[in-house]
């Protein structure tokens, strides 16, 4: 057999899939000589508009060789094909944990690490502060309606974490052994096989919610306990080692704010090895580790607003006039320097079709994000338009710039500045963009998708003026890469949980906090990770280093 690559075999729209006879139409052989097909990668190839293609890379045997010869084979290679596993990957079994181990978090990371350490024999209990994502479900839907917090299950809290109620994209920038792993976890799950191959995955919201009820089964047919409605409160470091954690359950009853929430007596208990996965809203536990002198230094963030769009809009621009029925809505991805290029805006986690949703995870705080359906066939596209800010938000207007909790203090103003603008309901400041760049309150606003209801507002009056004047150079640009950008955009403000402004610092090798033996630090709230597939890759690694010490 001669194994042979081909890239780039360009298929037409309406035959998305139907590879091998595309392949050997190109070859120039028969399809039953074409042996072992498999797609590596596809993707929507729209740097033609008006001559969209699906675009292949495949790896295949044949019995014979075939020549590259003109146009038609330009893109065959003759290869080998690469047999890649995970045990062979560096710092497998490196790593002495003991054979129990608990983790704090039941998003994407924690989720991941339950079960690859269950699969390598570890014993494991998670601890997750909300809900069950059914329960969830009901609670936010409630939410939306009677605008009364619920400080443990909201978008950010409860089984799946931030990424439960997200546009469910699953496209990662470090493509590796361990993100790959997670995608063929998810097909395993129940989700469609071509997120392995396809280069900008997205599965939605209705099919995460599916997904995580089969992990969840899977965690417990392994003997995995998964403890729901259970905060972690406070650790105990011994000679810089974990050694105890103090654990609090919150009623089924679930009062409104954690202030009122019913909740028994919390207990301490014994722990060697503790996997904190608490994503990066869990502040109160930023707070409480640089209270018991686990090290966390500040990072670099972006902060900025959402952007909604008619979605036919952003289709046109960037698709052309074609059928998004077989090329899925459009989507778009804009970067500009700003302010004399030292600082820049850009697009960062576009939802086409989808809904914006409220996201706070503090009671009297506002912020938004944006989530989608499988389908993404709404009316509107969302993404959001972020801003660089410096570690601590070092040189912005706040007592706190340049310490430490600096850049989460920035967070929190500018969210509960917006809960006060909106009118503490949870209805959020808007402005259009045209109104924005003439720093001028709306007379009236366009129609939107957000739950909660608009409230006008003039940005320049609240929001920090370095943050508003990067956006609006940003808008300039963008309009001219997407006309109409400014016309037709609506802002909803404000976006603030891009990703984490402190890092706890961990040793990469081994992913230990570098200063308290026994905690291992995951996913986004530990500052390394961002997105949710980057996230459970991280809880992936953590189990495939582990080894068991006892
Ligand atoms: C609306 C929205 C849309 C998004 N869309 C996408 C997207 O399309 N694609 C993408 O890749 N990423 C998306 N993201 C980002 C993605 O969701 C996160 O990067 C990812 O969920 C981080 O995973 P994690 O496991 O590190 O933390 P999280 O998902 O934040 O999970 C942490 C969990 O820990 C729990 N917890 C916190 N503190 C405690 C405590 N003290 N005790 C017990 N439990 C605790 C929380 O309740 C939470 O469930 C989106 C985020 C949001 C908010």
């Amino acid at each position: 057999m001669f194994t042979y690559r081909y890239r780039e075999l360009a298929l037409p729209l309406d035959k998305k899939g139907e590879v091998r006879f595309a392949l050997a139409k190109t070859l120039r052989i028969h399809p039953e000589e074409i042996f072992n097909l498999e797609v590596e990668r596809f993707s929507l190839d729209s740097r033609r508009k008006g001559d969209l293609r699906w675009s292949y890379n495949v790896v295949f045997d044949l019995k014979r060789k075939v020549r590259a010869t003109g146009n038609n084979a330009r893109g065959l290679i003759e290869s080998k094909r690469e047999i890649r596993s995970l045990e062979a990957e560096p710092g497998c079994n490196t790593v002495p944990m003991p054979s129990h181990v608990n983790i704090i978090g039941a998003g994407p990371s924690g989720l991941w690490a339950a079960l690859h350490l269950l699969r390598k024999g570890f014993s494991v209990d998670i601890y997750e502060q909300g809900k069950q994502v059914e329960e969830r479900f009901r609670d936010i839907r409630k939410f939306f309606v009677d605008r009364k917090f619920n400080a443990f299950s909201n978008v950010l809290f409860g089984e799946g974490g931030a990424g439960a109620f997200s546009d469910g994209k699953l496209n990662t920038r470090s493509r590796n052994l361990f993100s790959e792993t997670v995608l063929k976890d998810m097909v395993e799950f129940g989700v469609d096989e071509s997120v392995v191959t396809f280069a900008k995955p997205h599965i939605g919201t209705d099919r995460l919610v599916l997904m995580l009820r089969q992990i969840r089964a899977e965690i417990v047919r392994l003997g995995g306990k998964i403890h729901f409605s259970t905060c972690l409160e406070d650790i105990e470091i011994k000679d810089g080692r974990i050694c105890t954690i103090k654990l609090r359950e919150i009623s089924a009853y679930a009062g409104m704010t954690s202030a009122n929430t019913e909740i028994a007596e919390s207990h301490w208990k014994p722990c060697e090895a503790l996997v904190l996965a608490v994503g990066h809203s869990a502040r109160e536990i930023y707070q409480l580790l640089h209270a018991r002198g686990v090290q966390l230094e500040s990072k670099a963030f972006a902060m900025g607003v959402r952007v909604e769009h008619p979605q036919s809009l952003i289709n046109m621009r960037q698709l052309g006039n074609v059928d998004t029925k077989l090329t899925g809505s459009a989507e778009y991805f804009l970067a500009t320097p700003t302010l004399n290029k030292t600082s820049s805006a850009y697009s960062f986690c576009m939802c086409p079709g989808g809904v914006l949703v409220p996201c706070a995870s503090e009671p009297g705080t506002l912020a938004t994000n944006g989530m989608s359906y499988s389908r993404r066939n709404g009316a509107f596209a969302n993404g959001a338009i972020a801003v660089p800010i410096t570690a601590g938000a070092e040189g912005f207007d706040i007592p706190s710039s340049g310490s430490l909790f600096g850049g989460l203090d920035l967070q929190r103003k500018i969210e509960s500045d917006a809960f006060n603008v909106g009118g503490k309901a949870y209805a959020a400041p808007a402005q259009t963009i045209k109104s924005f760049l003439a720093h001028r309150e709306d007379k009236s606003l366009p129609k939107s998708t957000y739950p909660c209801g608009l409230v006008q507002s003039n940005l320049w009056d609240w929001m920090d003026k370095t943050i508003c004047q990067s956006l609006a150079e940003g808008f300039q640009n963008f309009d001219r890469k997407i006309p109409g950008f400014i016309n037709e955009g609506l802002i909803v403000a404000p976006e603030t949980r891009t990703s984490s402004p402190l890092r706890i610092t961990r040793n990469n090798e081994t992913l230990e906090s570098v200063n308290t033996k026994g905690l291992f630090v995951l996913g986004e709230g530990a500052g390394y990770a961002g997105g949710i597939v980057t996230s459970a890759a991280d809880g992936v690694r953590l189990a495939h280093y582990a080894r068991r010490c006892k």
